[in-house]
């Protein structure tokens, strides 16, 4: 059997026996949790966050000596800026939209009052210009420790362009980057062999852990949240890889569905890098030069799926506290969302921090985020897989239009260099 399939029977068995356990009453699922699920996902999921941070810094190296001028840098980094942008706004639009049609705040009865949600690191990402200023790392080695994409992209970066411009006289630290670039994607495939053992075990996990009360007092809002996240995804990616990318989207998602099942199990675009980036270079012909770069950046600016929940949440809490929302404001809480997905990591849950920000936006009650709370795990694992499936695709609509400039990285071309 292939390895997909085995990560495909993982994530079914896990759903099927998350359901089970979320219906079980006493502490069932806490034991089976603590002793076996929650262990055994947690080895698989740090055994691949262990590789994240040398597998982007070892890639965007090559990726960079692969671009060989900092103007196609430069070139292909506002392309997908622009790309990202504009998808997010037209994901967190749609959102809006479809929340407006499907009024899920108006299908229930949701207390308004005595609701609680204390929302703590809103401030400090919450200014975007700092954002961009805090790329530039003051001690590299503590952003590689921390795993600050953004800073960490800047300085493989930079070195790589070192690189470029010392030519034979860095030879021996080529050999060590492209060396340790092949080492790292070795342990992934060797790790992802685990693969459906840890996404059974982190789904069965999530899954179980939500009450089914709270599914169904929730359900029309998770409804809105998940078919606008269909909705963009055949809508914005579908279109843009067919007209963009000239890219068949059956195709795209028949080589890229084993990373949407990982970002699934995972919720986290972070975690799910290694992957997505060797499945855009391998298989969706992305040249290392793109995706390397394209990728890391979007898994920590780009946020499609995360601005959708926004979106959906931010009409629901404003139906469930009956306030009526100004065109201004609607326009306001498309630029903020834009902005917090920016400011979001990569990681399980922040998408719900950063809704605090747009909520303050146009002054509705934080505390409405204390309603959706409850069933955001589960939302969380679905938006995420929008969110690096919106990464992979502007890597491919991003080749396509530089398709003249950039060859891929010829591999052989650089072990030739290395046996001189
Ligand atoms: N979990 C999401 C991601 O990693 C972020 C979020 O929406 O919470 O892409």
């Amino acid at each position: 059997m292939s390895e997909t399939k085995k990560i495909l029977i993982g994530l079914a068995l896990g759903v099927i026996v998350g359901l089970g356990l979320a219906g079980l009453s006493g502490n069932v699922y806490d034991i089976v949790n603590t002793y076996i699920l929650s262990p055994v996902g947690t080895v698989f999921l740090n055994l691949i966050k262990m590789l994240v941070v040398p597998i982007v810094f070892f890639s965007i190296i090559l990726g960079v000596m692969g671009l060989g001028d900092p103007k196609e840098l430069g070139r292909v980094g506002s392309k997908a800026l622009l790309f990202f942008l504009t998808t997010t706004a037209l994901a967190i639009i749609l959102a809006m939209g479809v929340a407006s049609v499907i009024k899920p705040g108006e299908r229930g009865d949701f207390p308004t009052t005595g609701l609680e949600f204390e929302s703590t690191s809103t401030e400090e990402s919450s200014n975007i210009v700092q954002t961009f200023v805090n790329m530039i790392p003051t001690n590299p080695i503590q952003a590689l420790a921390e795993g600050n994409m953004l800073q960490i992209i800047v300085f493989a970066a930079l070195i790589g362009f070192a690189m470029i411009a010392l030519g034979e006289r860095a030879k021996t630290w080529r050999r060590f980057v492209k060396q340790g670039d092949r080492i790292m994607m070795h342990l992934i495939h060797l790790v992802m062999k685990l693969a459906p053992y840890g996404a059974f075990a982190l789904i069965a996990s999530a899954i179980g852990g939500i009450g089914l009360d709270a599914v169904k007092a929730m359900a029309w809002y998770m409804f809105a949240v998940v078919l606008t996240l269909f909705l963009h995804s055949v809508l914005v990616y579908g279109g843009a890889l067919v007209l963009l990318g000239k890219m068949s989207p059956v195709f795209f998602f028949k080589n890229f569905y084993e990373a949407i099942t990982l970002a699934f199990s995972t919720s986290s675009s972070n975690a799910t890098l290694p992957v997505s980036m060797e499945l855009a270079q391998t298989k969706l012909g992305v040249p290392r030069s793109i995706s390397s770069f394209v990728q890391p950046l979007g898994a920590t600016v780009n946020m499609d799926g995360t601005a959708i929940m926004q979106g959906v949440a931010t009409i629901f809490i404003a139906q469930v506290f009956a306030a009526d929302l100004t065109m201004t404001e609607l326009v306001t809480v498309v630029i903020t969302a834009v902005l917090a997905s920016i400011g979001t990591a990569g990681v399980p849950g922040v998408g719900l921090i950063m809704l605090a920000l747009v909520l303050q936006s146009v002054n509705l009650p934080v505390e409405g985020i204390a309603l959706i709370i409850g069933v955001d795990r589960i939302l969380d694992m679905l938006r995420t897989s929008v969110n690096i499936t919106g990464d992979a695709t502007c890597a491919v609509v991003v080749s396509k239009l530089e398709e003249k400039h950039l060859p891929p990285v010829d591999e052989d071309a650089w072990d030739e260099v290395e046996a001189k």
